[in-house]
């Protein structure tokens, strides 16, 4: 059976894996990290101060964060710090990130270390002043640790930072500054700088018998960077990855026919975009149509796809143009993407389906994107059963 999927996020990943558990070695095509390489590390299925943690996590979504190897999802809601000094609930995380859910009513000590991009004594009165550690009775302290071996590690990146802790030296350093700390608490918690490569905060955890974790990570940082380690790793498993760009899908006798950038254009009986929205470029945002004038949207290729923007759809064409943006918002920039049924096929599109931030009028989350990504491989492989 032949099926594509275009896109390796989330939902890309979530789409190969679901064939490849119907025993379909998918196609993937993808040029970058979109959305899911510069992601916080929570997962969720909706906007978190919209209660949508509570959403049931489905057994092959289970399956999918397992085989992915670096997502904690648990029967239970989680509640985490974030790097901008919030606590929030979440329905699951990166498997580094602190969940300060057992933490309750104990003691958490917030790393103290000179990096310019964090201020414990700040963060640990913004995380103590937060409703959840006053409900809970839950004490946050800044703890000063000895972790930064040269002066220029105050500035890198905090992705490069992180991946300092890969070394397995430097994880044995951390580990003695904690013990020399003088600070006994119930749990660490740390920016986000527990390696990249390697489980450091679940090693950290086990050698000092008490919870360690990383905040959330802010744009591009070490949880996104996890992501698409983990996501090449499986997809080397599961599927065959084609990087470049896709420039085209047109109809074929078959199915449609797939044209990148490098390589032949190749046909298949069934597609999957999980081409991402306007952040990661999936959807681009055009200031200037030839033939319309005004801004609008397009999709990265050339297909048949009809787009929609607030219910409306637009058919026949894989761009949209004169928005106005004084009338509609800002938000169409997180509405706009392809128009599909609640299964996620396309619209007067059989074989091509769409998943992930590509969709229309969806929360832009990462478990609403694992979730349609698994969705679209059913669809694709009933789909590409009948017609393939
Ligand atoms: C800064 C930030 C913070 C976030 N925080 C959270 C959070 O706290 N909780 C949460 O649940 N979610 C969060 N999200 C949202 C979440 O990351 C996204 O919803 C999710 O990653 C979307 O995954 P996706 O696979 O649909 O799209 P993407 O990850 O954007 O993937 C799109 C893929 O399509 C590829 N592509 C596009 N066009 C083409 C083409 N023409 N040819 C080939 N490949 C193409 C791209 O290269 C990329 O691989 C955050 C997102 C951002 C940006």
């Amino acid at each position: 059976m032949n099926i594509a999927v275009i896109g390796g996020g989330i939902a890309g990943a979530a789409a190969a894996f679901g064939l490849a558990q119907k025993g379909v070695r998918a196609v993937v095509y993808f040029e970058s990290s979109g959305s899911s390489g510069l992601y916080s590390g929570a997962l969720d299925f909706e906007l978190w101060d919209r209660v949508g943690e509570l959403t049931r996590i489905e057994p092959g979504l289970a399956r999918f964060a397992e085989a992915l190897g670096v997502w904690r999802l648990e029967a239970s809601p989680l509640c985490v710090a974030t790097h901008e000094g919030n606590v929030r609930p979440t329905r699951g995380s990166d498997s580094a990130v602190l969940d300060l859910g057992p933490c309750a009513g104990k003691r958490v000590a917030v790393v103290d270390l000179e990096r310019d991009d964090w201020d414990a004594p700040l963060l640990a009165k913004s995380f103590a002043s937060s409703a959840w550690a006053r409900q809970t009775n839950t004490h946050f302290h800044e703890a000063r640790v000895r972790a930064l071996l040269s002066g220029f590690e105050r500035r890198i990146a905090g992705y490069d930072f992180a991946a300092l802790h890969d070394a397995p030296e430097r994880l044995s350093g951390l580990l003695s500054a904690l013990q020399l700390s003088g600070v006994q608490p119930d749990a660490w918690l740390f920016g986000p700088w527990l390696g990249i490569e390697r489980q450091a905060a679940a090693e950290l955890s086990s050698a000092l018998g008490v919870p360690v974790g990383e905040t959330t990570s802010a744009l591009g940082g070490a949880a996104g960077a996890r992501f698409d380690n983990a996501r090449d790793r499986l997809l080397a498993r599961v599927a065959d990855v084609e990087r470049g760009r896709v420039t085209k899908v047109e109809p074929s006798v078959a199915g449609y026919v797939v044209s990148a950038s490098q390589g032949e254009a190749r046909e298949f009986s069934a597609v999957v975009l999980a081409t991402g929205g306007v952040a990661a470029g999936g959807v681009a945002l055009e200031r200037s149509f030839e033939r319309h004038g005004g801004t609008g949207f397009r999709l990265s290729f050339a297909a048949p796809v009809p787009l929609e923007l607030e219910h409306e759809v637009f058919e026949g064409v894989s761009s949209l143009s004169n928005v106005d943006f004084v009338a509609r918002g800002l938000s169409t920039l997180l509405d706009v993407g392809i128009a599909t049924g609640s299964g996620g096929d396309v619209r007067g599109r059989p074989g091509l389906f769409a998943a992930g931030d590509a969709i229309a009028g969806r929360p832009r989350m990462a478990l609403e994107a694992a979730r349609t990504g698994l969705c679209a491989a059913d669809g694709a492989f009933a789909h590409a059963s009948r017609f393939g």
